[in-house]
């Protein structure tokens, strides 16, 4: 756990949040400004700063992460959803503890803004 990292704070449960789902890897919760009418955010619990930092000994980790976006979106019954990733600051990246948005439940537009 980082000092000062909002989403190992929230992973930890120190932090409240909308829960969706929980196992010892990572954690799932609904985001505070939704961006679609589903938006949630699935993170390791353990410190990754963002994709940049994905190696050969943590990506086990990402790994189970997109298994749970599959199960939880099947167990939420979204048909067509949208998983993305902000690295750095000119894509948008706010904080900075590796999470991916699953957002649903709208029309999307490609190439994205
Ligand atoms: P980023 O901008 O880094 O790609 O995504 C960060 C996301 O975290 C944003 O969509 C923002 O709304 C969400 N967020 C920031 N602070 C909190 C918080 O305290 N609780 C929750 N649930 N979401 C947060
Ligand atoms: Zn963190």
């Amino acid at each position: 756990m980082k000092n000062d990292c909002l989403f190992c704070a929230i992973a930890a449960g120190e932090i409240p949040s909308s829960k969706v789902y929980e196992d010892e890897i990572c954690f799932a919760f609904y985001d505070i400004a939704p961006q679609a009418p589903v938006h949630f955010l699935v993170i390791p619990k353990e410190h990754i700063g963002s994709v940049a930092e994905i190696s050969g000994e943590n990506s086990p980790v990402v790994a189970h992460i997109f298994e749970v976006i599959a199960r939880v979106a099947r167990e939420l019954g979204l048909e067509s959803y949208r998983v993305v990733s902000n690295i750095g600051e000119q894509a948008g990246q706010s904080v900075h503890h590796l999470h991916f948005h699953v957002l649903s439940g709208r029309d999307m537009t490609w190439p994205p803004g």
